[in-house]
């Protein structure tokens, strides 16, 4: 299966695609961690990418595409895969038609997780990501002691860009490039709406339930 999340900031995208990746045994791709590495590594691509991130804006589309292009090229991908953060504008997701497309491959399901602004908000505000697994956590609705990842024992850390004035930019930057997608993945008939509102297990039982996979212990 080849799927993408769609989703605000702070929807719980990054969560339900690393559960899934697991259930489905299929990679999951984060432009947002790829971007993150990059820059933590001190990369050209990090440095670029590093001015568009820091201020809320979307890094370019020539550079993300081809960063995705590359990455689902990989022979790992070729039985299905998990994107999360990508597309995020109308080119981005036409040029992912188009090359899927190139080798016969298609996007099979879009899955937006729909929540409201004022818990998006506070769930960035809340956020703890780990440094070393990637995981991220809700200060509340987790019992997190010394700041110290539950999975792997590695240090949880707030992302430089959630904080107020930054998760506004990128409200923003969601609203006018990201949310048109959820149309034209209607138009296509692809998209599943999956309620966020909830516990994450809730919502995760939701994505099942829209993917129509069955019989899976979870
Ligand atoms: P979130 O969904 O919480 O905003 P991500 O980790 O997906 O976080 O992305 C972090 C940042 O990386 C974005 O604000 C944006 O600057 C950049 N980024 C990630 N994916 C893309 C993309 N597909 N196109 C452009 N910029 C991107
Ligand atoms: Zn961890």
């Amino acid at each position: 299966m080849n799927l993408i999340f769609l989703g605000a900031p702070g929807a719980g995208k990054g969560t339900a695609a690393t559960k899934l990746s697991e259930l489905l045994d299929i990679p999951h791709i984060s432009t947002g961690d790829i971007f993150r590495t990059n820059i933590s590594n001190g990369t050209e691509l990090g440095k670029l990418a590093d001015q568009y991130i820091s201020k809320g804006n979307l890094v370019p589309d020539d550079v993300t595409i081809g960063m995705v292009k590359a990455r689902l090229s990989e022979p790992e991908c070729q039985k299905g895969f998990i994107l999360d953060g990508f597309p995020r504008t109308l080119g981005q997701a036409e040029a992912l038609d188009r090359f899927l497309a190139e080798d016969g491959r298609k996007i099979d399901r879009a899955i937006d997780i729909v929540l409201s602004e004022a818990t998006l908000v506070e769930r960035l505000t809340n956020r703890r990501v780990c440094v070393a697994c990637k995981l991220s956590y809700n200060l509340k609705t987790h019992k997190i002691a010394d700041n110290t990842c539950p999975v792997c024992g590695g240090s949880l850390i707030m992302r430089d860009d959630d904080n107020p004035q930054v998760i506004a930019a990128r409200m923003v930057a969601y609203h006018k490039d990201t949310e048109p997608l959820i149309d034209y993945y209607v138009r296509s008939r692809r998209l599943v709406r999956v309620n966020s509102e909830e516990k994450i297990a809730d919502t995760f039982a939701n994505i099942l339930t829209a993917l129509e996979i069955r019989g899976i212990k979870i």
